[in-house]
């Protein structure tokens, strides 16, 4: 089987008119909800990519779009020894290098920004830091209410959030406190017992309310759009089922390799890096009940109501299911690129997948018989997100006499990266006196007739943490859920006889191995 993917390549495309009509609303009212309470942003791992890639740039956009509350304060905490000028000039350079720096409010940006020493091992030295930030909240009267996020190796995790709980910064609304959460990146673990072990950790001191688990995906516009597209729309429930569906594929591929986190996706690899989380969210959005409201925990309530129904995989015969690969040496636009095993720091001998095919089944009354497709992979021959939904044939094709036996079936895409479009294949007669089918696609573009500024996923993450609310943050049994259906996957993959005998190699810039012809 080639790589499940839009199939639209010999369509010809017409272009959706997008109209809005008037109905009275005003457009900037979706653009950016009130800002919440005053409160202090604590970054633990100030001086790491994550921040100085993601957060600060995000939290400047937001800055930039009136997201942020009055007031607010950022704190940068690391072991490393710097003074705040060299951590405030560090962010400028951060800014400047995401794209996003404006010199005129970078000032007074910038004057909400402070940084703090901290170990995170140590009990005294986060007494200081819980002094230093009750000292700030005395000085800008942020209401005591304070973010904690943990941009940290996951291996600090554990004792940074016990720390902040041993110097009495997670209680809330207590001795100066207002509200208190935290936010804690992937991975949630490295398998079930693990993400128990995590979650039983940061349960001695925040309750489930305070814990927001990030998973940037589910964040994404076009991502929140499935459920907007499925469940504002009466078109496209009656058809969402196994009664339509011939297969849904879920691609989540590209074009870079591991770059510089080969430390990390060594212990990864890509069932942990993209399968536990991301894919698994998407899996959940496209296969869900719809909820009775949409609010956080009736949403989570049906997403885990989906992974309670994934088929547990016959280990034994796991290649029937999946295909895992790992990108050999190649091209991706022409340039040459090494393989996996030649990338600094990758073990030479590495057995670590960079690619996997896994075909999911899920036990329900809607999707019985339904394949879900899911690809992900590193060094491929381009940068896509997608999902996209494959519908079955018409029944009885009345123009086999004029026109051949099969005809094309219908595809919806929905297209989040590169483009954040939704894209509908099907069939219309070719203009002119004989009777010819044609194939085109029609296309809306996320973005057409819309001015308003699109928040990044993770601007939209931090302001929904800010506002405590949950939606798109994962909930521990959705987690647990989850490694429960892969850990028995990893262990068997992970298994040395096996480990060698699982993996193919692929040529960087391809599609990946030829062994994903076989899962049909
Ligand atoms: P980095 O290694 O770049 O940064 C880690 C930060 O933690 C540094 O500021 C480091 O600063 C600090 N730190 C504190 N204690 C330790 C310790 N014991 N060992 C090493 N560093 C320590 O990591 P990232 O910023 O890339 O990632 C942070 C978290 O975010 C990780 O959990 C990662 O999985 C997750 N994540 C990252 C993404 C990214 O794009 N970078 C994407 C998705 C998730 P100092 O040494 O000064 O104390």
């Amino acid at each position: 089987m080639q790589r499940k993917n839009t199939g639209s390549e010999a369509a010809e495309n017409v272009m959706a008119t997008v109209r809005t009509p008037d109905l009275g609303l005003d457009p900037d009212a979706c653009v950016m909800p009130e800002p919440s309470d005053p409160c202090t942003i604590v970054i633990l791992g100030a001086t790491g990519d994550l921040t100085t890639r993601k957060l600060l740039p995000q939290l400047f956009n937001l800055y930039l779009n009136n997201g942020l509350p009055d007031p607010f304060l950022i704190v940068g905490v690391s072991r490393v020894d710097i003074d705040e000028p060299e951590f405030r000039s560090r962010m400028q350079a951060a800014l400047k290098n995401a794209g996003n720096y404006e010199k005129t409010r970078w000032l007074s940006f910038a004057r909400a920004i402070h940084y703090r020493t901290a170990d995170f091992t140590n009990l005294e030295s986060f007494k200081h830091l819980a002094q230093a930030l009750r000292d700030l909240n005395q000085q800008y009267k942020t209401n005591g209410n304070r973010i904690f996020y943990m941009a940290l190796p996951p291996s600090v995790y554990k004792s940074a959030a016990h720390l902040i709980g041993q110097v009495g910064l997670a209680d809330e609304r207590q001795n100066g406190n207002g509200w208190s959460r935290i936010v804690v990146e992937k991975p949630f673990g490295t398998d079930l017992k693990t993400a128990i072990d995590l979650d039983q950790s940061l349960s001695r001191d925040f309750t489930e309310h305070q814990i927001f688990r990030i998973d940037h995906y589910l964040a994404k516009e076009t991502v929140q759009n499935v459920l907007m597209l499925r469940f504002a729309n009466s078109m496209f429930e009656p058809i969402w089922n196994r009664r339509y569906v011939e297969y849904i594929a879920i691609n989540a591929i590209e074009e870079l390799g591991v770059e510089h986190r080969a430390g990390y996706y060594e212990q990864s690899g890509v069932l942990r890096d993209m399968f536990q989380n991301h894919m698994l969210q998407l899996l959940a959005l496209t296969a869900m009940e719809p909820p009775s409201r949409f609010e956080a925990d009736q949403v989570r309530d049906e997403k885990v109501k989906v992974f309670r129904a994934l088929r547990p995989f016959q280990v034994k015969n796991l290649t029937e299911n999946l295909v895992l690969g790992q990108y050999a040496a190649g091209a991706v636009n022409g340039n040459a690129v090494c393989a996996y095993r030649e990338e600094p720091g990758v073990a030479a001998d590495s057995l670590t997948p960079t690619f996997a095919l896994m075909k999911v089944n899920l036990d329900n009354w809607r999707w019985q018989g339904v394949p879900f497709y899911l690809t992900s992979g590193k060094r491929l021959d381009q940068k896509l997100t997608e999902i996209a939904i494959q519908f079955k044939s018409v029944p009885h094709s009345m123009f086999r006499h004029t026109l051949s036996e099969t005809i094309p079936a219908n595809r919806l895409v929905l297209g989040i990266y590169p483009e954040e479009k939704i894209t509908l294949t099907f069939q219309t007669k070719n203009p002119g006196a004989t009777v010819c089918l044609r194939t085109v696609t029609m296309d809306f573009n996320y973005h057409q007739n819309s001015s308003s500024p699109i928040l990044d996923a993770y601007a939209r993450a931090l302001l929904d943490c800010m506002l405590g609310d949950h939606m798109l943050f994962w909930r521990q049994d959705g987690v647990e859920l989850c490694w429960k259906f892969l850990t028995p996957i990893l262990d068997r993959c992970e298994a040395c006889d096996d480990q060698a005998e699982l993996l193919h190699f692929y040529e960087a810039g391809s599609k990946g191995p030829k062994a994903i012809e076989g899962i049909t």
